[in-house]
């Protein structure tokens, strides 16, 4: 579980998150909407420490953050370790093939074996569909393959929550489908996932819930099938009417 509690952040005079308290259950996936500049991101990546708000609270299973003091080393690692993020880019480190990418993180920080790590990684990538490309580069991959390895990396790392930024923002239709499908396959498995998109078909099939985001407010936070029911509240609706 992780809840935060009255978090504000500014981006100087901006203020982009206004006294947010939200938590997030394990077992669900949440998907975050709202309109650009509405602080999606910026709630995301204060999830695992990505952005330090001015103040608030941040708890994560037994690790809490006051925003208001000094974070410790421990507890930012712990956090970290915790919620492992897939970003609209991929991200992918370049010069790793694709199976030593999703072998890094549990190799190098979580100390499995090269052996564990390796096994651990080929099943994810087989998950994924990306059997056949273990030893392929990120650079000879289309972009749902990259970010299906992304994906596996993240998972790779057992975290207790994933987050995903618009992961299929710069992909193709029929990329966006490939790793849609995959999302979906994980949403009915109950991985705990939070995940911002524009999407709002895949949020109505996969997502348990819906947070509607407005100018760093949350306008909505209910059932998936609520938030459907209330697309002709004015400000739901137009939102709907810009993405669609
Ligand atoms: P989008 O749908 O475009 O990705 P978003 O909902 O993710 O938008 P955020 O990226 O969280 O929005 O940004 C919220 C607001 O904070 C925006 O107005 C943005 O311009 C501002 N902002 C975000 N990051 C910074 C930064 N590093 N410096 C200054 N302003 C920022
Ligand atoms: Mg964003």
């Amino acid at each position: 579980m992780i809840e935060i509690k009255n978090i504000q952040k500014s981006y100087g005079a901006f203020h982009a998150l206004k006294n947010i308290s939200l938590s997030f259950r394990t077992g669900e996936t949440t998907v975050i909407v709202g309109p650009s500049g509405s602080g999606k991101s910026t709630l995301l990546r204060t999830l695992n420490l990505l952005e330090v708000p001015e103040s608030g609270i941040l708890k994560n299973g037994e690790f809490v953050v006051d925003f208001g003091a000094k974070i410790s080393k421990d507890t930012m690692m712990a956090i970290r370790k915790e919620t492992a993020m897939v970003f609209q880019s991929f991200n992918l480190f370049p010069h790793l093939s694709v199976l030593d990418n999703v072998i890094e993180g549990p190799f190098t920080v979580l100390r499995l074996s090269k052996a564990d790590a390796t096994a651990r990684a080929k099943n994810l990538l087989k998950k994924v569909g990306l059997a056949d490309k273990l030893d392929n580069y990120p650079e000879q991959l289309s972009g749902g393959q990259q970010q299906r390895v992304a994906i596996a990396r993240a998972l790779a790392m057992q975290p207790e929550f994933v987050l995903f930024d618009e992961p299929t923002s710069a992909l193709d239709p029929e990329l966006e489908a490939e790793v849609l499908r995959v999302l979906k396959e994980l949403a009915s498995e109950k991985l705990s996932m939070i995940i911002v998109t524009h999407n709002l078909d895949f949020a109505r099939e996969a997502a348990d819930r819906i947070i509607f985001l407005e100018d760093g407010v949350v306008g909505f936070d209910g059932p998936t099938d609520e938030f459907f029911k209330h697309s002709n509240d004015p400000r739901i609706a137009h939102f709907i009417s810009s993405i669609t």
